[in-house]
């Protein structure tokens, strides 16, 4: 039985005959239907259109990408790392391509998801690579549509996954959102992979937090303040938004500071 994938959003769903009546996520309030209506694929129809494609962001840094665009354009991170590679998020295809790619690599040894938008194929790229972990945040295990045993759920506020590299859970687009410091990253000044859980504003020199992006939907002063606080003990320069090309390249820290300033002033004033 095929495991349908949401065309709008990307995301993957428990095996079935037929597709999905809807698909939860996007009747989230935090997405949306298409315009076009509900409509489904899956992996194997996916891999007749579209490819993996990998590129090297920084040394120590690929990104992974499926082309042409599907979804809501999902991408992977993978940080390449001696006690093994960590796959951060996740896209809605893997082909030969990338298996070759990746395996040249070292493989992976874990994979991290940021939060249920993101909620893609994962089984198949655990699958791919040898039946590795997918962790999950536990407080977004109401979300997972495509449950398996591979979903490793990790709980509280910081998980360390190899040395250097360590899941942070900021909450505030979701309950369990979150992103991967990677300590060793921007020549050793430190990286976020932040996803959309800190999104990179599209003028590349703000980031912001929505509860929902698409529908405009902000966060108030509580939760904002939490991915503050949480954020405030790491060490980092660079971003890496979850859409290529959305990063903040140098002097983050300071990015975030003033766009949090700036978002504070506006939903208290
Ligand atoms: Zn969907
Ligand atoms: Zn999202």
């Amino acid at each position: 039985m095929p495991s349908y994938i949401c065309i709008t959003c990307g995301t993957q769903h428990a095996e079935s005959d037929a597709p999905p009546d809807q698909c939860a996520t996007c009747e989230d309030p935090r997405q949306y239907v298409g315009l076009s209506g509900q409509k489904w694929t899956t992996i194997d129809a996916l891999a007749e259109t579209h490819e993996v494609a990998l590129n090297q962001e920084e040394p120590g840094l690929v990104s992974v990408e499926v082309r042409p665009a599907f979804g809501i354009t999902q991408r992977a991170l993978l940080v390449l790392h001696p006690q093994g590679n960590v796959l951060w998020d996740c896209v809605p295809l893997v082909d030969e391509g990338a298996l070759e790619a990746i395996g040249d690599l070292g493989g992976i040894s874990a994979i991290a998801i940021s939060h249920p938008h993101f909620y893609t194929s994962f089984v198949e790229w655990s699958v791919a690579f040898g039946g590795v972990p997918v962790y999950l945040h536990q407080a977004d295990a109401a979300h997972v549509r495509r449950p398996d045993s591979c979903v490793t759920y990790w709980a509280g506020d910081t998980y360390p996954l190899v040395d250097g590299v360590t899941l942070v859970r900021t909450g505030g687009h979701f309950e369990g959102s979150a992103l991967l410091h990677w300590a060793g990253g921007a020549d050793g000044k430190g990286v976020l992979l932040a996803s959309d859980t800190v999104k990179v504003g599209w003028d590349r020199k703000s980031v912001s937090v929505m509860r929902s992006y698409p529908n405009l939907i902000p966060v108030g002063p509580s939760a904002l303040g939490q991915v503050d606080v949480l954020l405030a003990p790491l060490a980092y320069d660079r971003i890496y938004g979850a859409w290529p090309g959305h990063h903040i390249v140098e002097g983050a820290r300071e990015v975030v500071r003033g766009s949090f300033e700036r978002y504070r002033a506006q939903i208290t004033s």
